[in-house]
């Protein structure tokens, strides 16, 4: 189950961001869905949900996923960058896809510490 691995992937990502950060809570887990990765956005949210359920780690109780789909970004061997996945407009070579093929998480909102209650912190990272 595709949708399966990648929620899970994406669940240990945010787990280990909470421990590194020591969060209280994760709130928001901002994941980038490429088009062309035949993923499923809905099915990832429940399947992370279901995830952070049967672990039960108390930073991931509340976490959400935001997701957002991602449109395809080509390039070619001749210069040409675009959307164009199948036939390069230029020289009509096979492009090469550089962006839309993956699902990774972007940033994270977390809170951290009980004084200030809502000290958000975002976190850039990849993969
Ligand atoms: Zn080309």
């Amino acid at each position: 189950m595709h949708e399966y691995s990648i929620a899970y992937d994406i669940y240990l990502t945010a787990r280990r961001c909470a421990d590194d950060y020591c969060a209280t809570a994760v709130t928001i887990v901002y994941v980038e869905v490429g088009s062309l990765s035949m993923v499923n956005p809905d099915q990832v949210s429940f399947l992370f949900e279901a995830i952070a359920k049967e672990d039960n780690h108390p930073a991931l109780a509340k976490a959400k996923l935001m997701c957002e789909t991602v449109l395809p970004k080509t390039s070619c061997v001749c210069g040409y960058t675009g959307d164009e996945i199948y036939v390069c407009p230029v020289c009509g070579a096979l492009p090469t896809v550089v962006k839309g093929k993956d699902v990774m998480v972007t940033r994270l909102e977390i809170e951290v510490g009980d004084d200030d209650g809502n000290d958000v912190k975002t976190e850039n990272m990849e993969g």
